[in-house]
């Protein structure tokens, strides 16, 4: 059986028995802040466990995509060495929503797994949460297992939690011992080493955990199962590693190939092209569901992969950009399950190769800064790489820290982990501190209200931006730093107010949340800014009259003077991505979008940056639609009527069975539940104002409408205007104007640098004369106050000085608003016996400053100007210091 038969085989025998298959959920799970990425099949369908949301039946099957680098599920440092942890794995998964529970769910996978597909039933071993009897005797009864091969095991095991909160519950595993013929061992040891492998978990979803840690019953006792395909794969195909699968084999070999290492030629090469298969799929469906590499959260994991990656390329002898070719050949292995692969091919190659190649020159570079820290610690009689040093390298320059530990490791240098992980902590606190604190603190409001069970908020303000007796339903805030449901929100606190309808957009899309007021009699609060959870939408309140109280009637105002601008945003984003596809291909595809009432913001992947040309072009088509004040039409229909009538649905979001579709006819149609114009023509004119990358392969257009895109046309036009006057001339000669006037004034420079040094020369009078050089210990020494002059000048000065003079030494001083340049010369026979850079430290001090150079040539610079004459007198005295 191939992979494929396999994962078809799993969904066909849940379909028999009434289950509903369900297509995978991207790997960046839907507005959950609390987790990174979709770690198991039940994250989709979290909120329809703890029952804010439907089902999308009572019973579903799923192969699901997975990821398990963060969190409470992290197998990143396992992946290499063992055959049956991946980061990235797809899950086969059976869930019941209140529908069967555990008699059910442990019938199902006894009989697919010895019926179906005919594992050997006394091969098998099934595990149990200690004190779960039900579970026990139903294993007895249903499969006929002996006793010693149903075993009770601890809650580390078989109690199955997706992150710290969220539904939980304790669980059941089957295993198989892939060594049957070799007598039986410890279960501890055997599942430890792998020998006894687990295959599938059966969790029964009983309890929601909060916060707190507490446990709640859930409304409805519900089933979660995940099988690894990975692991059915190689035990349906008689293998014992995942890696010698179906599903790893073709990317082992290609890489084997590049590498030019073959697949199997030693265990430690064969690590290094384990992870590499590995975080190859990992890399390409992250990408695939619209993550692009970064600095933060999950763009920072994505990018951490990838170098990974290409780490292990290096320690197989690749210093060349390789892991994009790979790309394909996962294409053929799974792009038949995974239409988002093909859809994103030759973008997700570019980005990688981008990737690659700045990592392999940050790499090159960056280890030469390693070198030279290291260096100095040396030099400063440290036998350890301090670990602030280590964190300034990996901030500065990019650098990994293993691989900063690497090269300390070859320069037989100690390296102090603890001091860069706390380095590494503070900053992050700083920066957690900075961002992360209002979300958190409004998603743990969120929940306080979620919790309680509300209904769904109705939303009105597509047509309306006014709205007259709605109801209070739920209120929050937070008290000693805990967030709790009230009853009141007296003026002058702030929380969340849920109402039964609202007028006010809920931050998504893209599009920012609506500002407005709460008023109600005697008492107004002002809405900072509103998120919709689960159909509710949280309104972020401060009270700043009145008392607001649960069950109060009030009523709604959008600020209508950023709604309307906000909707011509939203309506031209949708026409620039139309145009951007126009113009530049079907590839390209949006990564992000902002739509605010000021400015729009719209990040595609796009492998170059966009000509002027080509962004002259996009504008005129944009314009053209604006022009043309054609009607909006928006509309609800079904997810599959919509997609097959050509509209755009992003990847990595998650739709309904009903859809909002905005069309604008002819030109652009996509999915969207945002805010638009009715027409066209009222978006009046569309600027860009900017386009530049964001990251490998994705690139930033920034753009105006409106009062806005106007406001900056005239605000140029003023410039411009003024630049007219000042120049006397047309706008259309401006440039030439002052093309020839920058050529002027390059020639007075050079004349007045020349006179400059005439000057200068000149007034070196001969041995003796008035300004010329004075004797200390028989050196001729030089000292001169010079007109103020660039750096260069100055030091062609000293130069020019110090060949007049033959032997001695030269100091020329200068100073201009609040700053002094000294430059000293000595010829090349005294260099012995005055050194200039000691020369000038030492005169430095005195202007209030530093420097130092060469023993021929240095330069100091001061803060202290009215000091220049006292430094200059101190020159005889200085080379005399020097003497002696
Ligand atoms: P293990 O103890 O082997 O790490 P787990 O208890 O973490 O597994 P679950 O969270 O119960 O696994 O996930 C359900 C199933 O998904 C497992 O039975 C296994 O078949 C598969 N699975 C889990 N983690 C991985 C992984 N990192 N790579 C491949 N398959 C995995
Ligand atoms: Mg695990």
């Amino acid at each position: 059986m191939d992979s494929r038969d396999i994962r078809q085989s799993f969904i066909d025998y849940f379909r028999d028995r009434g289950h509903k298959p369900h297509p995978s959920a991207p790997l960046v799970p839907h507005g959950d802040p609390t987790l990174l990425f979709t770690n198991a099949g039940m994250v989709q369908f979290k909120n329809a466990f703890i029952g804010h949301e439907e089902p999308p039946a009572p019973r579903v099957v799923t192969a699901q995509k997975c990821l398990r680098v963060s969190g409470k599920h992290n197998d990143l440092e396992s992946v290499g060495p063992s055959p049956r942890h991946h980061t990235f794995f797809e899950m086969l998964g059976n869930f019941s929503f209140g529908d069967y529970f555990k008699e059910g769910a442990i019938r199902f996978a006894w009989e697919l797994v010895t019926e179906v597909w005919g594992l050997p039933v006394e091969h098998l071993y099934a595990t149990v949460f200690h004190d779960d009897d039900d579970a026990y005797d139903l294993w007895k009864k249903l499969s006929g297992l002996p006793e010693s091969r149903i075993l009770r095991c601890g809650e580390k095991d078989n109690f199955w939690a997706m992150g710290d909160v969220g539904p939980c519950g304790p669980c059941s595993e089957l295993h198989i011992d892939l060594q049957p013929d070799r007598p039986a061992v410890d279960w501890e040891e055997g599942s430890e080493s792998g020998r006894y492998l687990e295959l599938w978990n059966l969790v029964f979803m009983q309890y929601d955990r909060n916060e707190a840690g507490e446990l709640h019953p859930l409304p409805n006792p519900s089933i979660d199962t995940g099988a690894g395909l990975e692991r059915l794969a190689a035990v349906l195909q008689g293998v014992s590693s995942n890696y010698d699968t179906d599903l790893f084999l073709p990317i082992l070999e290609a890489a084997g190939t590049v590498a030019k290492v073959p697949y199997g030629s030693s265990v430690e090469q064969d690590v290094s092209l384990r992870v590499i298969a590995d975080h190859l799929r990992s890399v390409t469906f992250l990408l695939a569901d619209g993550v692009i590499p970064g600095n933060e959260g999950r763009s920072y994991v994505l990018r951490r992969i990838l170098r990974r990656a290409v780490r292990h390329g290096m320690r197989l002898g690749l210093e060349e950009p390789f892991l994009h070719r790979l790309v394909p050949v996962l294409g053929e292995v799974m792009g038949d399950a995974y239409p988002e692969l093909a859809a994103t091919r030759d973008a997700s190659v570019a980005t990688i190769r981008t990737e690659e190649e700045k990592f392999l020159s940050t790499l090159a570079a960056g280890s030469r800064q390693v070198q030279e820290e290291i260096e100095t610690a040396r030099a400063n009689g440290l036998e350890v790489l301090p670990g602030e040093r280590a964190f300034w390298l990996y901030e500065t320059h990019g650098l990994p820290v293993e691989t900063i530990e690497e090269i300390a490791e070859e320069e037989r240098m100690g390296f102090d982990r603890e001091g860069f992980d706390e380095a590494l902590r503070r900053q992050q606190e700083r920066s957690r501190q900075s961002a992360g604190e209002g979300k958190k603190r409004l998603a743990a409001l969120t929940r306080t209200v979620l919790e309680e069970g509300v209904e769904e908020t109705r939303f009105e303000g597509y047509d309306h931006l006014a709205l007259g007796g709605a109801r209070v339903l739920r209120l929050a805030k937070e008290e000693g730093g805990r967030p709790l449901a009230a009853a009141t929100l007296a003026a002058g606190e702030s929380g969340v107010a849920v109402l039964d309808r609202t007028v006010f957009y809920a931050e998504s899309g893209g599009q920012v949340a609506d500002d407005g007021v709460i008023t109600w009699p005697g008492g107004r609060a002002r809405v900072t800014d509103v998120q919709k959870e689960a159909g509710v939408f949280l309104h972020l309140v401060r009270v700043e009259e009145g008392t607001l109280r649960q069950g109060e009637t009030v009523d709604l105002q959008v600020a209508a003077g950023e709604r309307l601008p906000t909707q011509r945003n939203h309506t031209a984003t949708h026409l620039l991505h139309a145009a951007l596809r126009e113009e530049l291909g079907e590839g390209v595809r949006q990564a992000g979008s902002l739509v605010a009432p000021d400015r729009l913001r719209f990040d595609f992947t796009f492998h170059r940056p966009v000509e002027a040309e080509e962004l002259r072009r996009i504008e005129d088509r944009v314009n053209d639609w604006v022009l043309r004040a054609v009607p909006t039409h928006i509309q609800e229909m079904g997810y599959q009527e919509a997609v097959a009538a050509g509209a755009m649905a992003l990847f990595g979001e998650k739709y309904g069975d009903v859809v909002r579709t905005v069309k604008v006819p002819g030109f652009s149609m996509e999915l969207c539940g945002g805010c638009h114009v009715s027409n066209t023509g009222e978006i009046g004119l569309f600027v860009i104002t900017a386009e530049r990358g964001i990251a490998s392969g994705v690139r930033r257009i920034e753009a105006l409408t409106g009062h806005g895109a106007i406001a900056r046309a005239r605000q140029r036009d003023t410039g411009l205007a003024a630049v007219e006057e000042a120049l006397g001339t047309t706008a259309d000669r401006a440039v030439e104007e002052i093309e020839s006037l920058k050529a002027d004034l390059k020639e007075r420079d050079k004349e007045l640098s020349a006179l400059r040094m005439k000057i200068v020369a000149g007034a070196a009078a001969a041995d003796g004369e008035e300004g010329g050089p004075t004797e200390v210990d028989g050196i001729k020494v030089l000292v001169r106050e010079v007109p103020p002059a660039p750096a260069g000048e100055l030091r062609n000065m000293a130069d020019t000085l110090r060949s007049k003079l033959g032997s001695g030494v030269v100091v020329i001083g200068t100073r201009e608003d609040g700053k002094v340049s000294l430059v000293a010369a000595v010829t090349e026979d005294l260099t012995g016996r005055v050194k200039a850079g000691g020369l000038v430290r030492e005169l430095a001090g005195i202007v209030g400053g530093g420097g130092g150079g060469r023993p021929d040539f240095a330069q100091a610079g001061g803060k202290d100007p009215d000091k220049l004459p006292e430094a200059l007198e101190a020159v005889p005295d200085a080379v005399r210091k020097q003497l002696g």
